[in-house]
């Protein structure tokens, strides 16, 4: 009897543990596909000890080709309007594979993001702007002055809304604008060449629903309304080798993106930090903070929601400062109403999108970036046009500190050929005439 006790408990002990080897067994084996997959995501192992790593997590800006079926995205800038060292505002790089380059949005400080990815400047010339808040736009002027001196040999081509009325659409910011840069504009104009300061501003009907606005080698921009703080903020809907991705302007939930956002392939959409957030980091009054994440923004809830409803293949959430502070937040709210495929998005995140598969990485740039030439030249100098210097100044060039840099420029002169474009004669002329 003992002895079958002995036995049933035997039995109870080996059925028990061969429960546990099976459930062990089963999260091994899970863990497995997490590593497999986590290998493939690094390109796998690396085979030799001096020969080259294969592919990482990250990304190289300039060492990978694109495909004729990709498009690789590129964030850099996905904050707020507050300037923020580690994370500027928004504004979105897509490379197509039929070479193509388009920016959507170029907020504040997001331009230190773009020239970081050494992109020669002429391929940076087409702009595409949400709406004309700041945090969307407010680094034109360092892509438009610092292609122009890097090389870009052409205008600066910009997309944009109009508004309610002509004052508050993109022609006239656009106008302000080169009020605003003016001397910036003249002087550089006379300097180097006048063209690259030039801007060929497109104007588009912010109130038309899923209207072309841009087609060309095989890419259609559509865009649909936005409801943000004021009539004038659209959506933008990009059509590329039988794909389609779309990137939000600011807006609260719209009926216009629910429809027409439906089954993309890739889909980025602000997701406000929460209004906790907004009165504990943002130090705004409670009065604003909750209108400011839920009545004219998306609130994290609401992003989720959208998601859930038009199920892209993938979503991106933006327009956040992504932080411990806010990150977890954020990533609560959104999965309390989205179980899919995400994207919390901070500075230089990087994704392909192919038809068959959507990678995520970051991209690793150095600090000090270089602009990197492309094969444009720029046009020479335009003869003609008036100095916008007088003689009352420029006759104030003190001789001496012209005089000796004469033996370095002459080499300079002689290595280059530069005999007949030498400025110095012309000047010492001048200067000693006065
Ligand atoms: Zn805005
Ligand atoms: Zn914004």
């Amino acid at each position: 009897m003992m002895l079958f006790r002995g036995f049933r408990m035997v039995k109870k002990i080996c059925i028990f543990s061969i429960f546990i080897i099976l459930v062990f067994a089963l999260y091994l084996n899970n863990s497995r596909v997490e590593l497999t997959r986590s290998a493939d995501a690094a390109g796998g192992i690396v085979k030799s000890a001096t020969g080259t790593a294969p592919d990482r997590y990250v990304y190289y800006p300039g060492t990978e080709n694109l495909s004729k079926n990709e498009i690789r995205v590129v964030a850099c800038g996905t904050g707020m309007p507050a300037s923020r060292k580690g994370q500027a505002a928004s504004c979105w790089l897509m490379e197509f594979g039929n070479g193509d380059k388009l920016l959507f949005d170029l907020g504040t400080g997001s331009m230190a993001n773009v020239a970081s990815l050494m992109i020669p400047y002429q391929y940076l010339d087409k702009v595409f702007l949400s709406h004309l808040h700041t945090d969307h736009m407010g680094d034109l002027a360092p892509l438009w002055a610092g292609g122009w001196t890097a090389g870009r040999p052409t205008e600066l081509k910009i997309w944009g809304p109009s508004g309610a009325t002509p004052e508050m659409g993109t022609k006239h910011a656009m106008e302000g604008f080169l009020q605003y840069v003016n001397w910036d504009k003249v002087t550089r104009s006379y300097k180097i060449t006048p063209i690259p300061g030039q801007l060929k501003v497109t104007e588009f009907d912010y109130k038309a629903v899923n209207k072309i606005i841009y087609q060309d080698n095989g890419i259609t921009i559509r865009t649909i309304p936005a409801i943000h703080a004021g009539d004038g903020p659209v959506s933008f809907i990009i059509e590329y080798a039988g794909m389609k991705i779309v990137f939000g302007g600011d807006t609260v939930p719209n009926k216009w993106f629910i429809e027409h956002a439906k089954d993309a392939d890739f889909v980025i959409h602000e997701a406000m930090m929460t209004p906790w957030q907004w009165v504990t980091f943002y130090n705004q009054q409670p009065q604003l903070a909750w209108r400011a994440c839920c009545e004219f923004h998306t609130s994290p809830e609401a992003f989720g929601k959208i998601m859930s409803t038009i199920k892209p293949r993938h979503a991106v959430a933006y327009h956040f400062f992504n932080e411990e502070g806010t990150r977890y937040g954020v990533y609560e709210g959104i999965r309390s109403t989205y179980n899919g495929p995400l994207s919390m998005s901070t500075d230089l995140m990087v994704w392909n999108v192919t038809p068959e598969k959507i990678t995520e990485r970051m991209a690793v740039v150095p600090e000090d970036a270089w602009a990197v030439p492309g094969t444009a030249v720029q046009p020479p100098p335009q003869k003609g046009l008036p100095s916008p210097m007088t003689n009352e100044i420029n006759s104030g060039r003190w001789l001496p500190g012209f005089e000796v840099q004469d033996k370095m420029l002459d080499k300079y002169r002689d290595q280059y050929n530069l005999q007949k474009q030498d400025w110095r004669p012309k000047m010492y002329e001048d200067l000693k005439k006065k």
